[in-house]
């Protein structure tokens, strides 16, 4: 095939230029936020067995259902792209023995994931994650301090309006019954049911509560809720888990009909909303216990909790509000020369801005002063230092203060001293 221009691959964007400050910004966030709370980094491949996600994710999801990328490797291993991170950090959990190490085992993550989704805004086939995992400690405070992390990392991030939907999808107790009162009742309204619900009547009920299409709204309001229908560690859990959410005064609501799309979880489920400006509300991510999940996958029962967010959600949501304007152009000096000695003494003369945190525009190809002006009236700064031919050769240069209108010539290793005084 002549393929002459290329493009990205359906579904998997470039993060560039601007989109970038957000990027970091929210990888750096993470980082220290997490580092705070006694989190420890964990990398793990991006290529994982294909089972590890069949098994942790659950098989009747849309995630192993549909949405994985797969591939049979040469000496024939069926191998998946990650579709999400908590399979994999347990997977490492039981593999490297972290059960012997004092308990909890806390870790987090940052990095990109894999779903084959059909191609939508704000929908990518590559995204990227960030997660916190809680590993070998059941008690409810554990839920509430996820929670709260997360909420810490958004706000540090200076996003607003944040609102968090909590509920308890309780454990094999009290789960079991639930879900055969749920199918009868779904049963009983089958004819008013859209197709997937049928099928998901069968197959995995409380994803009934995930569906968005409308026919389905009115059944959803009149259903039995699992949480009217909790055993009583479960009940008490939950109630422990909002009294330290209450504590904390976050702004959290039940929603009787969170489920999660994950078969994983038990008890605490939450999601994390922020309202856009059109008033639109925009989901960033969740989590909740897993305490089933380690001993599924081939370890010792450890109860869990963790949670994981979407980075290209929370960049969309902090582009909305504005959130990020880089050091003002005011601030950065432009330096323009003419000459290949001026050029040569520029590059000098950067290395000492550099260090002095100096943040500075030039155009080092450019020769024409005229051309180099108009750059620096476009960026606005308020300070441009000029190497001549002769500055150059004198080892000087000429400073303009743009906003006084005064300059002065100075030696070059006077030039950061005189700009740090202003
Ligand atoms: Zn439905
Ligand atoms: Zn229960």
């Amino acid at each position: 095939m002549k393929k002459t221009k290329f493009q990205k691959p359906t579904g998997m964007h470039d993060i560039i230029f601007g989109d970038q400050k957000y990027f970091q910004s929210i990888i750096s966030t993470v980082e220290g936020v997490s580092d705070y709370y006694g989190f420890s980094k964990i990398d793990t491949p991006i290529l994982e067995d294909e089972d590890l996600f069949l098994k942790g994710v659950g098989e009747a999801t849309d995630i192993s259902e549909k949405e994985m990328y797969t591939l049979k490797t040469k000496g024939g291993d069926r191998l998946a792209l990650r579709p999400e991170g908590t399979a994999s950090v347990v997977r490492s959990y039981i593999e490297s023995g972290m059960a012997n190490r004092p308990q909890p085992v806390k870790l987090y993550y940052i990095g990109p994931f894999f779903r084959h989704e059909r191609p939508q805004a704000g929908r990518y086939r590559q995204f990227y994650q960030f997660g916190l995992e809680v590993l070998g400690d059941s008690n409810p405070v554990i839920d509430a301090q996820i929670i709260n992390i997360v909420y810490s990392i958004l706000t540090d991030l200076k996003l607003k309006n944040i609102s968090i939907e909590v509920n308890s999808i309780g454990d094999k107790e009290c789960r079991n019954a639930y879900k055969k009162t749920l199918v009868k009742y779904l049963k009983s309204k089958s004819s008013l049911l859209c197709s997937d619900c049928k099928r998901r009547t069968k197959e995995n009920p409380l994803r009934f509560f995930d569906c968005k299409d409308p026919k389905c709204q009115a059944v959803k309001a009149e259903a039995p809720k699992i949480i009217d229908n909790l055993c009583e560690d479960c009940h008490s859990h939950f109630k422990q888990t909002l009294e330290y959410l209450d504590g904390l005064e976050l702004p959290y609501q039940i929603n009787p009909c969170l489920v999660r799309g994950l078969d994983y979880y038990t008890k605490t489920v939450f999601e994390f909303f922020v309202t856009t400006k059109e008033g639109k509300s925009l989901a960033l991510g969740g989590g909740g216990r897993y305490d089933y999940l380690v001993k599924l996958l081939g370890g010792k029962e450890t109860p869990a909790v963790g949670a994981a967010f979407g980075i290209e959600r929370i960049m969309q949501a902090m582009k909305d509000m504005n959130l990020i304007d880089g050091p003002k152009s005011k601030d950065k000096v432009f330096l323009a020369q003419i000459g290949i000695l001026a050029k040569s003494k520029s590059l000098v003369l950067i290395e000492s801005l550099r260090r002095a945190k100096i943040p500075v525009v030039e155009s080092l190809g450019k020769d024409a002063l005229k051309i180099q002006m108009t750059k620096a009236s476009r960026i606005g700064s308020k300070f441009i230092i000029i190497i001549g031919h002769k500055e150059a050769t004198e080892n000087s240069a000429i400073i303009k203060n743009m906003e006084t209108g005064r300059q002065e010539t100075v030696a070059l290793d006077k030039v950061v001293s005189k700009i740090k005084k202003g």
